[in-house]
């Protein structure tokens, strides 16, 4: 079997071993099978012509993709793209997603059906018919108006955070807004990050040029999930038109773009914030420094991770998918978690938000913490 990935990009791996202490799998496990080194060399035996078996899915299914690898190789090994070529190719060849994580990728393309599919099951939870073990949030029966107010930026509000978060992005308003920008919410559906990751590139590919269609002209588009920004920014490859190149050029994380506006009094909220850095925002969009510049204002102390960016384990849908991994990835994080002993945990992706939450962290976004300093939170709604 020919992987779809580029034969120089898979050759560049020097397996030095440099990226094995920053892979949570090989930590977790101590597997060279489950670290990057491994699934390189189980790449190269499938790509040399090597049967592509069982375990090979597996070894490629287990990655999280959290990309700490790539950002710790001195040999620019772009991990990230040959997990996805590894994927595209088991998806092309093998069947290698099941009927209903496909139709779950796809649901998060038709917005309107999903945030019905979501009311429903909130009212469900409200009557004790969704089973514990599925692990949801408690998720919102009503969701916050987000209007608009000017056309200096667009907020991308995306799928499954806006069915189940959205009082993040009117969060995200509040603190736009206060630094004089108007904005505009666009609600264009899913950004086709997760379909990408399993290697279902026709769904990514058709959910991604929604998106770009979706914000026009020049402004930026602002994000305020680090996983879906990651992918924006990566539009020019993924549907490989100018078009895409030019829109990928303007899409900025929340914080980035907050950290270029001069940002508004508010009150400094006595809390110890630690800062838990999403992969995609750290290790994809190199991105991360900008949320100690906008907290540090209105808040008492940021705190580090003494954990070098290591993922929690949530990983998009990782954590549904493998539960106990993510479960066992996560401890690692509680464990730094546990060491600055924050008042409150500050991310900026959703699934890593829900993920600490789910083990019993307070979290909130950035955002949530600067528009409480800037009005109260009962400003948020909910
Ligand atoms: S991916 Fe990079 S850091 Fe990891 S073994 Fe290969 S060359 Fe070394
Ligand atoms: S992407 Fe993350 S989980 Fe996958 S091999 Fe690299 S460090 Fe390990």
């Amino acid at each position: 079997m020919r992987l779809e990935v580029d034969d120089d990009e898979l050759a560049a791996c020097v397996s030095c071993g440099l990226c094995l202490p920053h892979c949570p799998t090989y930590r977790v496990t101590g597997e060279e099978s489950a670290s990057p080194r491994g699934r390189i060399a189980a790449m190269r035996a499938v790509h040399a012509g090597a049967e592509a078996g069982p375990a090979f899915t597996s070894f490629m299914d287990l990655c999280v993709q959290c990309r700490g690898c790539e950002a710790a190789c001195p040999s620019g090994v772009p991990f990230g793209r040959l997990m996805e070529g590894a994927r595209r190719t088991l998806v092309a060849e093998r069947r290698y997603q099941p009927w209903w994580r496909r139709a779950g990728y796809r649901l998060l393309g038709h917005h309107r059906l999903l945030l019905a599919a979501s009311s429903a099951a909130a009212l469900a939870q409200r009557a004790g018919l969704v089973p514990a073990r599925l692990g949801l949030p408690r998720l919102p029966v009503r969701r916050p108006r987000l209007d608009a107010s000017g056309t200096d930026a667009w907020l991308f509000t995306g799928c499954v955070m806006d069915a189940w978060m959205r009082p993040t992005h009117a969060a995200a308003l509040r603190a736009m807004e206060a630094t004089g920008a108007g904005v505009t919410p666009v609600g264009a559906g899913c950004c086709g990050a997760l379909a990408e990751h399993a290697g279902l590139a026709e769904v990514a590919g058709g959910q991604a040029a929604r998106v770009v269609a979706s914000m026009t002209g020049t402004a930026p588009v602002v994000v305020d999930s680090a996983g879906c920004g990651a992918v924006m920014k990566d539009y020019g490859r993924l549907l490989g038109t100018p078009g895409a190149q030019a829109f990928a050029g303007r899409v900025m994380d929340v914080s980035e773009w907050l950290a270029t506006r001069p940002l508004p009094t508010g009150r400094r909220l006595p809390l110890r914030v630690a800062v838990q850095d999403p992969c995609h925002l750290r290790h994809v969009q190199r991105a991360h420094a900008h949320v100690r510049t906008v907290l540090t204002p209105y808040v008492e102390e940021v705190v580090e991770l003494d954990d070098d960016g290591l993922c929690c384990g949530a990983g998009g849908a990782y954590a549904t998918v493998h539960p106990d991994m993510a479960a066992r990835i996560r401890a690692l994080k509680l464990e730094a978690i546990a060491g600055a002993r924050p008042d409150v945990v500050a991310s900026s992706n959703p699934g890593c938000a829900m993920h600490l939450a789910a083990a019993g962290v307070v979290v909130r976004h950035p955002v949530e913490i600067i528009a409480e300093a800037l009005g109260g939170p009962e400003a948020l709604g909910g």
